[in-house]
C-alpha cells in the first residue's frame, strides 16, 4: 500500500500565539526573542516582520535596525508549549502515528486514516481547517508519499500553505528537478558547496547524474543517500515518540514474523525490560501499550489502563498478553513494542495503608537486584502463570481515531 504521510508546521508559531494573546498585534511587525538593545537572537518572526527581512536567529539587533517600529516580545515558552499541547491533541485525532519534530510540527502517517477521514489531501485540508477553528493558528501542510517530501512540500507555501506531492515516480522526480539541491535533507552548507562545485545546481542535476560519480565526491554512504532522495524515495518511518512520562522499547525483526511462540517470546523480553527500567526509575505506570508494525508498515497501537498503577513484571506481562491476544494477526508482524506510560511515582494503592501491598512489586525488585548482581541470565524469565488474577479484566482500548 502507498504511504500517506502529512507534514504539519505551525506558521510563524511563538509570534502567531503571542498575536493571538493580543489581538492589538495583528497585522503589525512581530519579533519574538531579545530587545534590539540587547545581545540575543530573534526566536520568532510574524511574516509581517519577515517582510522587512528579519528571520529567526538573526541578531536582535540586526532586527531592530530593519524594522524600528518592530514589536520586541521576550519568549513565552509556557504559553507556547501550552498551544503546542492543544495542537499535538488535535494532530492525534487523524492519526495515532505523530512524530513531533519539534513544539510547533509534527510527522503524521495517515496511511490507515483514509477510510475514517477521505484520501491525504483530504484529510490535510480537515486538520488545517481544525487547528484553525480550534486554536485560531494558521498551519502549514505537505503532503506526500514520504517524509523527505512532505517537508518539503510544507514549505513550499506558507503560511496557511496546503501542497501535494504526485505520488507517481515520474511526476516525483519532475516535482524535485527545478529545486536547488540544498533542499535535500542532510544536505547541508558544505556539502551544498560541494555539489555546487561540481556542478550540481538543482536536484535534477543529481537525478541526471550517477551514484558512482557522486561517490567519488562524497563517499558511499552519502552518495547513496543524496541519490536516493534525489529520486524521492525515502522509506523512514513515522516513528511515534513515546514522550518522557512513558518508558518503552521496541524490535525489528530482520524478516517479518507470523510465528506467535516467536513474537510472545520477544514481547516478554520488551516487558522485562521496561519493567527493569520503570522500576528503576522508581515509578509506576498507568498503563500499558502494545505497538505492531506490519509488513506493509502500517502500525497500530492499543493500550490498556493499569488501576491502580503498577510497576511488576507480572501485571505488565499481564497487561501485554492480554493486548497481544485480543489483536488477531492480519499480516506478518515487522516490529513488535511495547511500553508503559502515565508513569507516577506512587502507586495509589500504596497510600492506603490497609491495602495489600503490591503483588509482585517485591519479587520482581528482587529479581533485577539479583540479575543486577549475577547477570541477566541468573534467572528465567519467571513464568507467565504467575500473573496475578485478582486483577480485573479490562477491554483494551483502541488509541481513538474519529474526530
Ligand atoms: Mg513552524
Amino acid at each position: 500500500m502507498d504511504r500517506v504521510i502529512l507534514h504539519a508546521d505551525m506558521d510563524a508559531f511563538f509570534a502567531a500565539c503571542e498575536v493571538r494573546e493580543r489581538p492589538e498585534l495583528r497585522g503589525q511587525p512581530v519579533v519574538v526573542g531579545s530587545p534590539p538593545g540587547q545581545r540575543g537572537v530573534v526566536a520568532a518572526a510574524s511574516y509581517e516582520a519577515r517582510k522587512y527581512g528579519i528571520h529567526s536567529a538573526m541578531p536582535s539587533r540586526e532586527a531592530g535596525r530593519r524594522c524600528p517600529h518592530a514589536v520586541f516580545l521576550p519568549p513565552n515558552m509556557r504559553l507556547y508549549s501550552r498551544v503546542s499541547k492543544d495542537i499535538f491533541r488535535i494532530f492525534e485525532r487523524f492519526s495515532p502515528l505523530v512524530e513531533p519534530v519539534s513544539v510547533d510540527e509534527a510527522f503524521l502517517d495517515v496511511t490507515g486514516a483514509q477510510r475514517l477521514f477521505g484520501d491525504g489531501p483530504t484529510i490535510a485540508a480537515k486538520l488545517k481547517a481544525t487547528v484553525k477553528a480550534e486554536t485560531q493558528l494558521t498551519v502549514s501542510v505537505g503532503v506526500a508519499p514520504n517524509k523527505f517530501l512532505a517537508k518539503l512540500a510544507s514549505d513550499m507555501h506558507k503560511p496557511d500553505g496546503l501542497t501535494v506531492v504526485p505520488s507517481e515516480p515520474t511526476a516525483i522526480r519532475a516535482f524535485l528537478a527545478p529545486l536547488p539541491v540544498g533542499r535535500v535533507w542532510g544536505v547541508g552548507k558544505v556539502s551544498e558547496k560541494i555539489l555546487n562545485r561540481a556542478g550540481f545546481q538543482t536536484i535534477g542535476d543529481i537525478q541526471r547524474s550517477s551514484p558512482a560519480h557522486l561517490e567519488r565526491l562524497l563517499g558511499h554512504e552519502a552518495a547513496q543517500h543524496l541519490f536516493a532522495l534525489a529520486h524521492g524515495e525515502d522509506a523512514r518511518a513515522v516513528e511515534v515518540s513515546w514522550d518522557e512520562k512513558s518508558i518503552s522499547r521496541e524490535h525489528t525483526f530482520l524478516e517479518d514474523v507470523s510465528d506467535v511462540a516467536v513474537l510472545e517470546q520477544t514481547l516478554g523480553d520488551l516487558v522485562e525490560d521496561v519493567g527493569r527500567r520503570l522500576r528503576k526509575a522508581g515509578k509506576y505506570a498507568g498503563f500499558a501499550r502494545l505497538k505492531l508494525r506490519w509488513k506493509d508498515f502500517t502500525t497500530i497501537t492499543r493500550q490498556l489502563p493499569l488501576t491502580p498503577p503498577r510497576c511488576d513484571d507480572f501485571r505488565l506481562r499481564a497487561a501485554a498478553q492480554e493486548l497481544f491476544a485480543a489483536q488477531k494477526l492480519i499480516a506478518p508482524v515487522r516490529l513488535l513494542g511495547f511500553g508503559v506510560g502515565q508513569l507516577t511515582l506512587q502507586s495509589a494503592g500504596q497510600l492506603n495503608l490497609f491495602e495489600k501491598p503490591q503483588h509482585g512489586e517485591a519479587a520482581s525488585r528482587a529479581v533485577d537486584a539479583i540479575r543486577k548482581q549475577f547477570g541477566p541470565a541468573a534467572i528465567l524469565s519467571a513464568s507467565a502463570k504467575l500473573a496475578p488474577t485478582d486483577q480485573k479484566k479490562t477491554k483494551p482500548t483502541k488509541d481513538k481515531l474519529p474526530l
